[in-house]
């Protein structure tokens, strides 16, 4: 019998600190009680301060990150509604594929393996045609691959498009400025920064988004993911009063206080530069065992996950290898490329500690395989020199 738990280092879900799991076992309250009702304008309060948008709109809905990408989507389009798709991996195509699901046809500007596309295409695409509406992913969980916000909010600052990004991998832990850069969606999941079990879908919704949702001629048939029906129970739980459309999730509306909670406590900005100082050490880790990752270079690398390639010779039974030494792993998900990488998480409450306990089983595991090129502890010894560096970022 293994002494210890296997520590949970897959992109989400991810380790979550001890109060956010005892806020989830306390006994389930009334969601139309008082207490209830004032954790719940809690949380909606909270979601502002760590998605950066004070005027916004928030929703917190029972639900994955994939029902946050059906809300984003299907709250604000309508049938030939021209819009385009930045492509950087698995779960841009997932949003591909939604809004196909609904009749349209999107423009998919298709980043190579490990990048984004270039400003100037980007620049050259947005130009062709107006757009409704840009959807990109702010960290792709298949790749690892961050894209650089700000940027792609100025090429469309004083254009009516809108701007909806998928920050399920990278809300409360790489930088968005949501409501400063003009992004009209902002949305996220429970279980991977935010640092709370899965269930919940958490958006936050710029003013124009939702007038623009509500002069739709022919809005897109949605039930359940209908602002309609959400919006008045948002904004009852805002202003302290209960409201009823479909039950939320009481136990994880706790466990997400809780957690914004610390994330706030932590810091927004200390939290970020944690994030990149923990990732960047991380990666000069993997450097010093010839490991190469899929983004190509540092400034396209998240602070959230890294997806690395196997060495040759190597596939999944690394993942096994590492589960034995005490680490969950997880494979590749990108198609064509699934075989050939996996990725380990590094977000929400992990800490250095953790990461450097991560490197020293990611070493024995290789050695385990016979992939033995390097000395033990060369890893770890290389993220302790980046992570002590006192100017990093600095
Ligand atoms: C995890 C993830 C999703 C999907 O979230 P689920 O909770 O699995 O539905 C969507 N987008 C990104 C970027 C993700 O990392």
């Amino acid at each position: 019998m293994k002494h210890h738990r296997n520590k949970l280092m897959i992109p989400g879900p991810v380790e979550f600190s001890p109060a956010v799991l005892n806020a989830m076992a306390q006994p389930t309250e009334s969601h139309v009680g008082a207490n209830f009702v004032n954790t719940f304008k809690k949380a909606l309060e909270q979601l502002k301060t760590v998605f950066c948008a004070n005027s916004y709109q928030g929703f917190i809905l029972a639900g994955s990150g994939t029902f946050a990408m059906d809300v984003a989507a299907s709250n604000v389009l309508e049938q030939n509604d021209q819009v385009l798709i930045i492509d950087t991996g698995y779960f841009s195509q997932r949003m591909v594929q939604l809004i196909k699901h609904y009749g349209l046809n999107p423009d998919v500007l298709t980043a190579k393996l490990g990048t984004v596309p270039s400003l100037d295409l980007i620049k050259e695409t947005l130009a062709k045609k107006d757009y409704k509406a840009v959807f990109l992913t702010h960290v792709d969980t298949s790749t690892g691959v961050l894209f650089d916000l700000k940027l792609i909010a100025q090429q469309l600052q004083g254009k009516d498009t809108l701007l909806i990004v998928d920050g399920v991998a990278a809300a409360a832990a790489a930088e968005c400025k949501t409501e400063e850069w003009g992004i009209d969606i902002y949305f996220s999941a429970s279980q991977k920064a935010c640092g709370t079990p899965p269930g919940l879908a958490l958006l936050m919704v710029s003013p124009r988004a939702l007038a623009l949702a509500e002069q739709r001629k022919k809005p897109l048939p949605n039930y359940y993911a209908s602002w309609q029906n959400w919006l008045p129970v948002m904004k009852a739980y805002a202003q302290g009063d209960p409201a009823y459309f479909g039950t939320p999730p009481v136990n994880l509306i706790y466990a997400l206080v809780e957690s914004f909670t610390e994330i706030i406590a932590e810091g927004m900005e200390i939290r970020i530069k944690r994030h990149l100082k923990q990732a960047f050490a991380f990666r000069q880790g993997l450097k010093a065992l010839g490991l190469q990752t899929i983004p190509q270079t540092d400034s396209v690398a998240a602070p959230t996950l890294s997806a690395i390639y196997y060495p040759s010779g190597i596939g999944s039974e690394l993942i096994k290898s590492l589960a034995e030494n005490g680490v969950v792993a997880a494979g590749g998900i990108l198609p064509k490329f699934q075989d050939q990488y996996f990725r380990l998480g590094h977000m929400g409450c992990c800490n250095y500690l953790d990461l450097i306990a991560v490197l020293a089983a990611l070493e024995q595991a290789l050695y385990s395989l016979d992939y033995c090129c390097f000395d033990l502890g060369s890893a770890v010894a290389a993220f302790q020199n980046a992570y002590i560096k006192k100017n990093f970022l600095e």
